[in-house]
């Protein structure tokens, strides 16, 4: 569907590293459009909120910490496959086992500074949407779409 959504957060790393731009550019380069975007500097309730499914995992603690450590770029990105690709543009959550080519394969080395987070899947998507934009995202068509699309 050319109108699946998936939500792409720059983490504070990858904030204060300079890579926004380079981020962008890439999910921008391959073909998706930009949905709705902001730079915010997240509470931990609502850090400990975004990652409630990892709330038993030992690096739980640290996590939020470090999501909490800084200003995050948060976006939706749209396209036809943007969950899984948009997952395999940014790589392996290790980035020892991310390959070259993927962001955390290029920008980073540990697990707990890895730069950014995708949604895992489309329900997943679906639900960070609606936390981190609840007041909905600009519904704009890109002029681009048949250059892009055959339909
Ligand atoms: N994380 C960590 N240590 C681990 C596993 C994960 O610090 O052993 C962090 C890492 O920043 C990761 C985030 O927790 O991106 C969420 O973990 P998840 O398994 O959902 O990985 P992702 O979906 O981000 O690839
Ligand atoms: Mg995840």
């Amino acid at each position: 569907m050319a109108n699946e959504l998936t939500f792409i957060m720059i983490k504070p790393d990858g904030v204060q590293r300079g890579l926004v731009g380079d981020i962008i550019s890439r999910f921008e380069k391959k073909g998706f459009f930009l949905k709705a975007m902001k730079m915010v500097q997240v509470e931990r309730s609502f850090a400990e909120k975004h990652y409630s499914d990892l709330s038993t995992k030992p690096f739980f603690g640290a996590l939020v910490e470090y999501i909490i450590s800084g200003p995050v770029v948060a976006m939706v990105w749209q396209g036809k496959g943007v969950v899984a690709t948009g997952r395999k543009i940014i790589g392996a959550t290790n980035p020892a086992q991310s390959e070259p080519g993927t962001i955390r394969g290029d920008f980073c080395i540990e697990v707990s500074r890895n730069v950014i987070h995708g949604s895992d899947a489309v329900g997943s998507a679906q639900k960070e949407i609606a936390l981190w934009f609840p007041d909905g995202i600009v519904d704009w068509h890109s002029s681009a779409h048949p250059w892009i699309y055959e339909n």
